[in-house]
């Protein structure tokens, strides 16, 4: 099997753009398309065609580039069947179970509902990896905004069940922002302490912090970790239900 190639850039304010490339039938997707620019400056430095848009979710700043990108290129563009009519250019629409062939690989959809009512996560199980959209962000996870934090914490059980050697990658660079808050819901957390130094040295050197993968953010990502009493105890939310934990832990966020 040939491998897959990936490229990840950034573009807009803080978000991430992803090429993802299959050598041996000369196929390119863009994962989400945040603005056509970006994406066709990126394509251009690696010679790659693009063949496919696979959209996460529905927020401009995924999908601003696909009407431009689509009409330039001819290319695919596949989205959330629960969310279909506001992704501009969407010609196949799938959901939760649904597989679909990228080149050699099969690709994988899971329905990641809450922060926006119909996201999904695209998973290739051959090549390890995921593209989280903003369901999963590192040490973070997405606003719930057409969701509900029971739905959200739903969502991001099924990226926690997903191998831990698989490599994540998500919409947006908050990482930093991440880090500061979750050292006040988990001080005691020696991995997290040592990640959020690693990622203030990326930054401060310009540097991303993403991609990161699913046993990274089981051991440091606050938002992952309700279950644990240190935490439950900081909230005094001791023997409560992991998504009111949780749910908990993302209104702060949204506070701090
Ligand atoms: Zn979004």
């Amino acid at each position: 099997m040939a491998d897959l190639q990936i490229h990840q850039f950034p573009c807009l304010s803080d978000n991430f753009g992803v090429l993802i490339h299959d050598p041996a039938q000369n196929l390119t997707a863009s994962i989400d398309a945040p603005e056509a620019k970006a994406v066709a400056a990126a394509l251009k430095e690696k010679g790659w065609t693009l063949t496919h848009i696979l959209t996460t979710h529905h927020h401009a700043d995924h999908t601003g580039g696909n009407l431009e990108l689509k009409s330039a290129t001819r290319c695919i563009i596949i989205g959330p069947r629960g969310e279909a009519s506001k992704i501009p250019g969407i010609d196949k629409q799938v959901g939760e179970g649904d597989t679909f062939s990228f080149g050699s690989h099969q690709v994988q959809v899971l329905d990641t509902p809450g922060h926006t009512a119909g996201h999904i996560t695209y998973v290739i199980p051959s090549a390890k990896v995921a593209f989280a959209g903003d369901t999963l962000f590192a040490i973070g996870c997405g606003r719930v905004i057409e969701g509900d934090m029971q739905m959200m914490w739903q969502s991001l059980k099924k990226l926690m069940a997903l191998p831990k050697d698989t490599t994540v990658y998500c919409g947006h660079e908050y990482t930093q922002s991440n880090a500061k808050f979750a050292v006040t819901i988990e001080p005691e957390n020696d991995a997290l302490q040592k990640r959020a130094k690693d990622v203030d040295q990326l930054r401060a050197a310009g540097k991303p912090t993403l991609p990161t993968t699913i046993g990274i953010e089981l051991e440091t990502n606050p938002f992952l970790r309700p279950h644990v009493p240190a935490i439950q105890k900081r909230l005094g939310m001791e023997g409560k239900p992991d998504w009111q934990v949780f749910g908990e832990i993302r209104e702060r966020k949204n506070r701090s």
